[in-house]
């Protein structure tokens, strides 16, 4: 039977790059546009930062909101994930927008180095966050950016901090963090199996190894993540147009691997989240 798979959308990073593409959203109007490309391609779920008016890292609840409110108008059912991600705030800051209550958001279980500086998560942070979540009803997607936060993860769900059955993204290729190697994603695959039964799990390859690892999740039964926050192309000499150009391609590479897109509303089902209202 056809496999429905999940593809989440990350429409905009947390950091402007020196290149960035004049296709990356920054304004929740252009964010909330850009993400209505990309439902109608078939993106189920949204992953989103802000930026602020200077296009710095934003942390401001508001922008948040406005986002939000613009996704469920426009875009009916589509699951809205914030992330928690550290660049450019403080660490106090990155659950000041939970009490708006997304359907999702992004839980790094762990530290590890990025390509400069370290991405700073100690546990007491990382429960509290969690505890948050749990509070606000807001589902976690457990960021696994290196091998022991799997394990982080399990143990947040002994504890009672997570829910059981999490959703999980295993991050691959961020220079000085995990590599985007076929045998550790398939070491993963089965790690989850065996610490996480019943947990659905998604990857995302970063830069140029989106492509590769959204083929891996296809053919393997996971779901697929794309964006232009993790690249901005849609082959090596060729900027993507779009953020629903990138999820066009994975919807395109479907019925090859028996695949089709998710609908929104059986994407809330498969990740047991409320259906919208
Ligand atoms: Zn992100």
């Amino acid at each position: 039977m056809t496999q429905p798979v999940i593809i989440t959308v990350a429409i905009t990073g947390a950091v402007p790059r020196k290149k960035d593409s004049p296709a990356i959203p920054v304004t929740p109007a252009e964010q909330v546009e850009s993400t209505h490309e990309a439902f109608e391609a078939g993106a189920s779920v949204v992953h989103i930062h802000v930026r602020n008016l200077d296009e710095s890292p934003g942390s401001a609840p508001e922008l948040y909101a406005q986002v939000q409110e613009g996704v469920q108008k426009h875009c009916p059912g589509m699951i809205v994930q914030f992330s928690t991600g550290g660049r450019g705030r403080e660490q106090s800051q990155r659950g000041a927008m939970l009490y708006l209550k997304p359907d999702m958001a992004s839980l790094a279980t762990g530290s590890v180095n990025f390509p400069v500086g370290i991405y700073e998560n100690p546990p007491d942070f990382v429960e509290g966050l969690a505890k948050v979540m749990l509070e606000n009803g807001v589902k976690p997607e457990i960021e696994v950016f290196d091998l022991s936060m799997l394990y982080n993860a399990a143990n947040l769900v002994k504890k009672g901090l997570v829910m059981e059955r999490p959703h999980v993204q295993f991050v691959m290729g961020v220079p000085n963090a995990m590599p985007a190697r076929r045998s550790v994603f398939d070491f993963l695959r089965g790690e989850i199996e065996d610490v996480l039964p019943g947990a659905t799990w998604v990857a995302a390859g970063i830069g140029r190894h989106q492509w590769e690892v959204n083929k891996w999740c296809l053919e393997s039964g996971g779901h697929c993540r794309t964006g232009l926050e993790d690249n901005l192309r849609i082959t090596p000499d060729r900027l993507a147009a779009s953020n629903a150009e990138l999820v066009q391609k994975i919807v395109d590479a479907c019925a090859q691997y028996d695949r089709r897109p998710a609908s929104a509303a059986e994407a809330r089902q498969m990740l047991g989240l409320a259906p919208a209202h």
